[in-house]
């Protein structure tokens, strides 16, 4: 197992860390009990070091402070009634965070575990994402402490009803633009936007992505997360002179994400072995088979458990077990935040992991990357590498507004085109920076770079 270098002598020079010092301590001071938060700030902080070296006119007063505070936080309380007639009260959110680039774009989480912080740090990865993507989008992010596992589809619906209800005020296709992310799927985009339609009387498929594709839905708009996610790790993979076809895959989860992850491995020639959900993981010597788990997880909405049951010999159930554990070429945590920590990563350094790119938001912990990083692991990290989904929402953005539809071919043409040079963009960035390889750096400065300029010519506000 190659041994982890120190902290230190990573590649990237360091920051001048005065200023971002004081900016995280008061962000940590302002937000208390958002660690997430903290973590995605820091991470991003501890990246700019190189960029205002060169750039002294985005460490003007109050420019990296705009950049690490919401433009604004909306709470609301959703009433609901269960099927039994009691009525149930969750907590919503929507953090707008910066409209600088667009109007503000980003997912809806329906999870137990949401929170003000959760949120808000999905929706700071979201500005930065978008901003790598180099198209007119601002960043936003949204969702409830609702749990949809286990409700019925009349309850799922009048949640979805009452959430809007609070959020039509809110949202608008030149305003802000949510889609789908855990818990939220076409089914309830779908609620979702019969509420809205029906509250404000106006057709506008413009106010959500993520839509039916007879009703103002792109192509590919669910599969592009996952299919551009294994792109980026393709591209990973050749600057090491090696092609997916025939690599073994580990990924995680099995929801929108990991599906299509796999789905796109498997058409590209690679040999993918697990998918999870909270409650364990499945391993596959033959390879996961795409329509039983979409079978399962996507028509019964039932758990992994059932897919060893019915997929023979070849596959066995492992509870609470971690895909990590499979020795693999190529991980692709698909999940959720912090899913892959410092054991994760020694034991997929142990298994020989050549490639790491992130499907889901923010899911390896800042030691593992680091880990990963210093064993000298391509490491693809997730404002990167799962930017097809908001790429082809922007897609779906432009159809909407020219009353138009595009084929699944050319949209996966474009979506590849936009992949790629997210992927050179990284590339080239870290290289620009003396940190060749570093796409966390390269991610974070050519994202912070391309808001930082355009904050500047606005003036503040
Ligand atoms: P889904 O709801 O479709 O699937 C989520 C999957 O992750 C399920 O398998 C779920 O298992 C598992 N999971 C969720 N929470 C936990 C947890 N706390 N511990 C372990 N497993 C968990 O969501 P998506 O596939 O859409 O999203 C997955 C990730 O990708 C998220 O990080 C999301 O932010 C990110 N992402 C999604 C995009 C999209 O277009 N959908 C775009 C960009 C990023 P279980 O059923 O047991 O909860």
């Amino acid at each position: 197992m190659p041994t982890p270098v120190p902290r230190s002598s990573l590649p990237g020079p360091r920051a001048p860390r005065g200023r971002l010092d004081a900016l995280y301590a008061e962000v940590q001071r302002r937000d208390p009990g958002e660690p997430e938060f903290h973590q995605a700030v820091r991470e991003v902080l501890d990246s700019l070091g190189p960029s205002l070296a060169r750039h002294p006119e985005f460490a003007e007063p109050g420019l990296m402070e705009r950049v690490a505070e919401p433009e604004r936080q909306i709470v609301f309380r959703v009433p609901w009634q269960d099927d039994s007639g009691t009525t149930r009260v969750n907590r919503g959110f929507r953090v707008e965070f910066s409209s600088t680039l667009g109007p503000y774009k980003g997912g809806l989480r329906f999870h137990p575990s949401v929170n003000l912080g959760i949120v808000k740090f999905l929706a700071f990865e979201q500005v930065l994402k978008n901003a790598l993507t180099g198209l007119g989008l601002g960043g936003g992010k949204g969702g409830s402490d609702f749990d949809p596992r286990g409700r019925s589809e009349p309850e799922v619906m009048r949640f979805c009803q009452s959430f809007m209800t609070e959020l039509h005020r809110h949202v608008g296709e030149h305003t802000d633009i949510p889609a789908g992310d855990i818990g939220v799927g076409g089914r309830e985009i779908g609620f979702l936007f019969g509420q809205y339609r029906r509250i404000t009387n106006r057709w506008e498929p413009g106010v959500l992505t993520g839509k039916g594709r007879d009703w103002g839905g792109s192509a590919l708009r669910s599969q592009s997360t996952g299919y551009g996610n294994v792109l980026y790790a393709a591209h990973l993979l050749r600057t090491r002179g090696e092609e997916l076809a025939g690599r073994r895959v580990v990924v995680s989860g099995s929801g929108n994400v990991a599906v299509h992850s796999i789905e796109k491995a498997q058409e590209l020639g690679a040999h993918v072995l697990t998918a999870s959900d909270s409650d364990g993981c499945v391993v596959d010597e033959k390879g996961i088979d795409v329509p039983l788990l979409r079978e399962i997880k996507e028509v019964e909405r039932g758990r992994i458990s059932a897919y060893a049951e019915r997929r023979g010999a070849s596959a066995r159930y492992l509870p609470g077990g971690r895909v990590w554990d499979v020795p693999a070429d190529v991980a692709l945590p698909s999940a959720t935040q912090n899913e892959l920590d410092a054991g994760a990563a020694l034991a997929l350094l142990r298994h020989g992991v050549r490639v790491v790119s992130e499907g889901a938001n923010m899911p390896t912990t800042p030691e593992a990357i680091r880990i990963l990083q210093g064993a000298g692991v391509a490491f693809g990290p997730g404002k990167a590498a799962n930017a097809g989904g908001v790429v082809t929402s922007a897609f779906e953005m432009q159809q909407n507004a020219q009353r138009d539809t595009w084929s699944s071919a050319w949209v996966e043409e474009r979506l590849a085109l936009v992949m790629r040079t997210i992927h050179d963009t990284c590339a080239e960035t870290a290289a620009l920076h003396g940190a060749p390889g570093n796409h966390v750096l390269g991610a974070n400065i050519a994202a912070f770079e391309r808001l930082a300029a355009a904050m500047l010519a606005q003036g503040v506000v």
